[in-house]
């Protein structure tokens, strides 16, 4: 079995420096993460047995003087931040620079009286993170939701001003198209680049990549956003693909039918988790 790697794969600069961080917080002792550090279940394992335990932002343990809390790279809202010092915590953020810099820029058109859309998944910590920054926005997950929240702002407000940013891996297509369905209500839409370089740059080379081989594995977490978007990537340019999160969920009777496979890596998946996958493939 040939495999071929996708140009660039794995581990972002976000995720790096958030593990990083919590390998650093974790030699002076036990260390919290507020929520799972990153979407990637064997990484996690791997942080618990160092000392990382996760906390949940839904039962949250009243005092936490003196523990040492990570802001994972997708960020936290201001509000979850301000409860965190409320309790005593002391806050290392691994917030990735460019999550930080959307939080800021959503902050400052709410403050500017615009009313902003948020284009990305509902449930997602980062959206959830950004609307904590602009409360009186909304969150739209796709065109035709975008399209009835600006018809009904139009209707209610018609003067409105109104922006929009989005979740730094949504897909640009679908970003462009939630642009489009407000900017029929509201032509003067302010839109943010707020999507991350480095989404694109995994998803423009898995593309590059679909072209030269017959099937695609995506090594990473089913949990994990931009890792499940680059499966997704593979299937609609017509490629057989799996998502697979350890070597050990390859099924082999599937794989062997190819000649070769292409190997792509969401932003969670380590170096380690990529070169299993790699070896266990080529051994087929
Ligand atoms: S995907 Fe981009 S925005 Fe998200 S953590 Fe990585 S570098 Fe930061």
């Amino acid at each position: 079995m040939i495999v071929i790697r996708a140009r660039v794969l794995g581990f972002c600069m976000g995720v790096r420096r958030a593990v990083e961080m919590a390998l650093e917080a974790g030699k002076d002792g036990l260390v919290y993460s507020m929520g799972p550090l990153i979407h990637n279940p064997q990484v996690l394992a791997s942080l618990k047995e160092q000392g990382l335990e996760i906390l949940d932002e839904g039962a949250l343990p009243p005092d936490l003087e003196g523990l040492t809390v990570i802001l994972r790279a997708h960020g936290v809202s201001p509000a979850l931040e301000a409860e965190l010092i409320r309790r005593h915590a002391v806050l290392a953020d691994a917030t990735c620079p460019l999550v930080k810099k959307n939080q800021l820029k959503a902050r400052s058109l709410a403050e500017a009286g615009f009313f902003v859309f948020i284009a990305g998944e509902k449930h997602h910590g980062e959206v959830a993170g950004l609307h904590g920054y602009a409360p009186c926005g909304i969150v739209v997950a796709e065109s035709a939701e975008a399209a009835q929240a600006a018809r009904v702002l139009a209707q209610e407000n018609p003067a409105a001003r109104t922006a929009l940013i989005g979740q730094t891996t949504i897909d640009a297509g679908e970003y462009g198209r939630i642009g489009e369905a407000i900017r029929l209500h509201f032509p003067a839409l302010e839109v943010v680049d707020s999507i991350c370089p480095a989404t694109r740059e995994w998803q423009d080379a898995l593309r590059e990549l679909c072209s030269r081989v017959d099937a695609v594995v995506v090594a990473g977490g089913r949990c994990s956003s931009n890792t499940r978007r680059l499966l997704d990537i593979a299937l609609s340019l017509g490629k057989p693909a799996r998502l697979v999160e350890s070597a050990a969920e390859i099924d082999v009777s599937w794989a062997a039918g190819y000649r070769t496979i292409g190997l792509s890596a969401g932003a969670s998946t380590p170096d380690s988790g990529i070169a299993e996958i790699e070896s266990a493939l080529a051994g087929l």
